[in-house]
């Protein structure tokens, strides 16, 4: 029996309101307390525990080329209403998904009639589940770093960015090989964050969706999440491009890092060497094999390339960056495995949490046009070497040191060795005008 209903224009009025309550005079606009900011962030309410409260979500966390189980995943939100959405992620399409009884989205089927809605359910998860690992994280960095005022600042930032601009989704986007991320201003000045998750014909009788891809969810999603806490990534300059494009990449590696049947399925396929060719390491394989005729992907996270002065533009740049991280992860789970002892499921899941939560600080602390030295250099500092008690006791800062060498970026103060005004940046005003009009078929639907 499919809930769907028809989209009618009451979510669009209770979008505005909330940019009324909010937008201009955020709770959050001059806060600065620390634990105001620890309680808005992942706001832990016991009220949405229990019978008929918060909210059931069944999800995908690969393509169809990876053979996983979908997630079934509760969110304690008493916000979440049809599309889904709540009071962060609008959904904005032209058919809203409607609940059960109890207020779930779980009993949608991807197998029968309603893989549409399935979809669109599918996709807020993706959405909901990344964006809470990152309130979560931002909660960690505050109390690694309790006196750092750059840590504050972006924490709230993404505050007042996600209440009083929402992201808008669509989920069934425009035809277009391509799903992207931007923020605008619409004509009457209102500002938006938006997501478009295009569809594209692999061949004249077949159709596939980027929504039913969540490497490309995720990649997006980091954009959002990185665009939330630090706005001033948000331009053109070719560095801040390089490190977005390295963030969405990097955000859907570690997203999928939290879902154990994940970690476990990968082990299996390749006995256990995370350097053979796996899912975690290939981005968007559906899209790589249908549009590029890669068997790796749109993008490889192992591929070991190097800064040799290559030229390109920010997606080939970001690949230095995020191939970096993904061979740290690999060798603090090895050590783990092989030194501590620890069975590689958990290993995995473990180095990967400890790692991210970094990561997230190197990005509340880096420049507005952040060098791959700086970058690496921030990583560094943010991580211990065979501490006791910290860290797995691991040599996190050998595994950065040696990372970012092998790929020729010094961590010694020395600048990028090539020249960054040879590339291209981030053109984030491609979109501006899809995306207007986007908004403005949500509005008078
Ligand atoms: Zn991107």
């Amino acid at each position: 029996m499919s809930k769907q209903t028809v989209f009618k224009t009451t979510l669009w009025a209770s979008a505005t309101a909330a940019f009324m309550l909010t937008s201009g005079t955020s709770c959050f606009a001059s806060s600065s307390n620390t634990e105001e900011l620890l309680s808005n962030l992942n706001p832990v309410n016991s009220a949405t525990f229990g019978k008929r409260k918060g909210v059931k979500i069944k999800m995908r966390v690969q393509g169809s080329s990876v053979d996983l189980p979908y997630e079934e995943e509760f969110f304690p939100r008493g916000d979440v209403s049809e599309g889904p959405s709540d009071s962060q992620l609008i959904y904005a399409d032209s058919k809203r998904a409607a609940s059960s009884v109890n207020g779930d989205f779980s009993f949608y089927s991807f197998q029968q009639g309603s893989m549409r809605a399935a979809d669109s359910v599918s996709v807020y998860g993706n959405l909901r589940a990344t964006s809470d690992l990152f309130q979560n994280d931002l909660r960690d960095v505050i109390r690694l770093y309790p006196s750092n005022s750059k840590v504050r600042d972006a924490a709230r930032n993404y505050l007042v960015s996600t209440s009083s601009m929402p992201l808008f989704y669509f989920t069934k986007g425009n035809e277009m090989e391509n799903a992207y991320y931007t923020r605008f201003e619409a004509e009457d000045g209102t500002p938006y964050r938006l997501m478009n998750l295009g569809w594209y014909r692999p061949t004249s009788r077949t159709k596939e969706y980027t929504a039913q891809q969540p490497d490309i969810v995720w990649h997006e999603a980091g954009h959002s999440l990185v665009d939330a806490a630090r706005p001033d990534l948000f331009s053109d300059d070719s560095k801040a491009g390089a490190y977005h494009e390295a963030w969405g990449d990097t955000n859907a590696m570690f997203t999928l890092l939290t879902y154990e049947s994940a970690r476990k399925k990968l082990i299996f396929d390749v006995r256990g060497d995370l350097h053979q060719r796996n899912f975690l390491r290939s981005m968007a394989e559906e899209f790589g094999q249908s549009v590029l005729g890669s068997n790796t992907g749109l993008r490889d996270l192992d591929d070991d390339v190097k800064d040799d002065g290559f030229e390109g533009e920010v997606h080939d740049k970001s690949r230095v960056l995020a191939g970096a991280v993904y061979d740290i992860v690999v060798k603090a789970y090895e050590d783990q495995t092989r030194v501590n002892g620890v069975l590689p499921a958990k290993a995995l899941g473990e180095v990967a949490d400890y790692l991210r939560t970094r990561w997230v600080y190197t990005l509340t602390q880096v420049d507005s046009t952040p060098s791959f030295t700086e970058i690496g250099t921030l990583l560094k500092g943010a991580l211990p070497e065979h501490e006791v008690g910290e860290g797995y006791g691991l040599p996190w800062m050998s595994y950065v040191e040696e990372e970012f060498t092998k790929r020729n970026i010094s961590l010694d103060g020395t600048p990028d060795p090539w020249d960054w005004s040879v590339f291209k940046g981030r053109n984030w005003f491609a979109h501006t005008e899809s995306a207007k009009k986007k908004i403005l078929l949500f509005k008078t639907s």
